[in-house]
């Protein structure tokens, strides 16, 4: 998606070797006329899908989801951050490693907003290693919902997790795929 490269290119800055961050527009404030578009492409790439609920995770999925499901005229359900596996039984639960954070959050979803009925699109602003994108798959599995596949907004395609999870046979969609980046010379882009 060539509009969200040229602001990634305009607005992204790189530290280290391996965060991007976007937030001037994506994950802290929020540019909404830029989550328009990318919720429109979201459905232009899964629109014969059947897709009746988007799930995403707290806390900077949740935007970009509200805009996305705004034209595939679903729900959302966001996973909630937990930091105790102490919760009562009408949960579904999963562990996942932050990337940004380096710490194990529990994550739960309720069993009234996931169940066999729903065919699920997830949607984050990020794939790095997969782990939050393979705990909400395992809430999917869990309630023995279908997956239709994960909608990513920049995916970084030199860290494992998109190559693993589609050799998995997941559909990953990915509207910017970063080759790879630094702070001297930024950001390179896969295709
Ligand atoms: P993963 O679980 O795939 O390793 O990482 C995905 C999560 O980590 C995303 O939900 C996102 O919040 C965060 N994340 C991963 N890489 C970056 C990054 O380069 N920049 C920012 N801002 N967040 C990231």
């Amino acid at each position: 998606m060539e509009l969200l490269k040229e602001r990634i290119r305009r607005d992204g800055t790189v530290k280290g070797n391996d965060v991007l961050k976007v937030d001037s527009f994506l994950n802290h404030q929020m540019d909404i006329a830029l989550f328009e578009e990318i919720g429109r492409e979201f459905l232009r790439r899964f629109a014969d899908c059947g897709v009746n609920k988007i799930l995403t995770i707290e806390a900077s999925g949740i935007g970009i989801a509200c805009v996305t499901a705004q034209s595939f005229h679903c729900p959302v359900v966001f996973a909630k951050k937990s930091q105790t596996r102490n919760i009562d039984g009408g949960v579904y639960v999963t562990r996942v490693e932050s990337f940004t954070h380096g710490k194990v959050y529990d994550v739960i979803v309720s069993k009234k907003f996931l169940g066999p009925e729903d065919n699920v699109l997830i949607i984050d602003d990020f794939l790095a290693n997969g782990a939050a994108l393979e705990g909400l798959i395992d809430l999917v599995n869990q309630a023995g919902a279908r997956l239709a596949g994960a909608g990513i907004v920049i995916e970084k395609a030199f860290q494992p997790g998109g190559e693993r999870l589609r050799s998995k046979g997941v559909r990953v969609e990915s509207l910017a795929r970063v080759a790879s980046m630094s702070e001297k010379d930024g950001v390179r882009f896969v295709d």
